[in-house]
């Protein structure tokens, strides 16, 4: 008899944007001229940039002779692109990798979830609240928590309350961790972090010999000085902290599929009797078992974002997003509602008016000025009485969303 991982069996249904779809349905039935305006997506609308394209079709054209036609490739991509990604995103800020220490993927989200396999299953996790439900959801399917109680929370990890009153930055847990997942610029929350806080994390990790995990998927978002771009800004952090980086949303790759990890040598783990082991090797090990390597065409395409001209449009395109985030902001502001992120992110994060919970204020949204948007209470326990907005929608509909806010919407 086939048993199951019953550890699927601990993860409640993908509620929320079910949900979503089935609250907006119902209401188009019942309002069928009413102009529904999306702002509830976490996904990139504008088409990649035309040096990307360009890569990709000359790539193509390399696919069709002997000559320099690609197979198998390294599993942990090509020489071509790791090189840019360090001269590019690394070196300028003083941070030096090897090239072995850079691994192309398919997404952040692969990444994030299988990263979770090269640890021990007694790990105890931390991760923020709210969170990107993948850090949890993957660690619930490996068997390394409990069930879910009726608060939404899972046993046995640890969950760092992120809300107004801490601007949105965890507080160091008072239980010790063995692995903290960081998101900054964050999603759901837009908002980031300082250097001087991620060092108390980093500090954190080299005394409990813990690891961070962090996710840096918005970097190219960030607009304001000092805040990081890397967690390796951080003096030590080499030692305790993988990070992932993606080009779904500088690039507008989230059709595409290209992504990096950074496992530097340095950065340890330990077996049961307490043997540093460096998890860039256990990385490389899963790696190249499990995956087969990203795209040659892909890999290419990526690589045309390194160039001078295809660095020119992924600016145009993070400030095309940035614009709008700057409109809904601004535009919220301007009715008196309480606004978090937008600056460094391409999320809004609003404080729902009135006291409202975050549904009760998505029926309100949508009734008073047909927008959809995502309730809060979907990322964690945390975000109940907040929502999020997000920049990816086209300029012409972020304006009309914001004119709704302030004609429509009764507050
Ligand atoms: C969009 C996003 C990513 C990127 O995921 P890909 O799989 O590379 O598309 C990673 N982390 C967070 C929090 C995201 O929102």
């Amino acid at each position: 008899m086939a048993l199951i991982n019953e550890n699927y069996l601990k993860l409640p249904g993908s509620y929320l944007f079910a949900e979503i779809g089935r609250r907006v349905n119902k209401f188009k039935q019942e309002n069928p001229d009413a102009n529904v305006i999306r702002l509830g997506i976490g996904d990139v609308t504008r088409a990649l940039p035309p040096a990307v394209i360009d890569s990709l079709h000359k790539a193509v054209d390399e696919m069709s002779v002997e000559d320099t036609f690609k197979g198998y490739g390294p599993e942990q991509g090509y020489s071509f692109l790791i090189q840019k990604v360090i001269e590019y995103d690394y070196l300028p800020r003083g941070i030096k990798l090897d090239e072995d220490e850079v691994f192309i993927s398919d997404g952040s989200k692969c990444d994030t979830g299988n990263i979770q396999e090269i640890f021990g299953i007694d790990n105890k996790i931390a991760v923020t609240d709210p969170v990107y439900p993948v850090y949890v959801d993957t660690n619930v399917m490996a068997g390394r928590t409990g069930v879910i109680n009726e608060s939404g929370r899972f046993e046995n990890i640890t969950y760092l309350s992120c809300n107004a009153e801490n601007h949105f930055v965890p507080e160091l847990p008072k239980n010790r961790v063995d692995i903290i997942y960081l998101c900054f610029p964050n999603n759901p929350t837009g908002m980031t972090i300082s250097k001087e806080e991620l060092k108390k994390w980093v500090e954190y990790a080299k005394a409990n010999q813990s690891i961070i995990l962090y996710d840096a998927a918005y970097e190219a978002y960030i607009t304001e000085k000092d805040i990081p771009h890397s967690i390796y800004e951080i003096e030590g952090a080499k030692e305790v902290a993988i990070e992932f980086r993606s080009f779904s949303k500088n690039a507008g790759f989230t059709g595409t599929r290209c992504a990096y990890t950074v496992v530097p040598k340095e950065v340890m783990a330990y077996t049961s009797k307490g043997e540093a082991y460096p998890l860039n090797k256990l990385w490389n090990r899963r790696q190249t078992t499990k995956f087969n390597g990203v795209p040659y065409i892909i890999q290419k395409g990526a690589a045309a974002v390194y160039t001078e001209e295809g660095q020119k449009q992924i600016k145009a395109l993070i400030n095309y997003y940035m614009t709008n985030a700057k409109t809904i902001r601004e535009g919220l502001k301007s009715v008196g509602l309480q606004v978090f992120g937008g600056v460094n992110a391409p999320y809004i994060w609003l404080k729902t008016p009135n006291g409202l919970d975050s549904w009760a204020f998505f029926d309100k949204l949508l009734n008073e000025a047909n927008i959809v948007g995502t309730p809060g209470v979907g990322f964690g326990p945390s975000g109940q009485g907040y929502f999020r907005l997000t920049a990816f929608g086209s300029q012409e509909s972020t304006e009309e969303a914001v004119s709704r806010f302030k004609t429509r919407l009764k507050l």
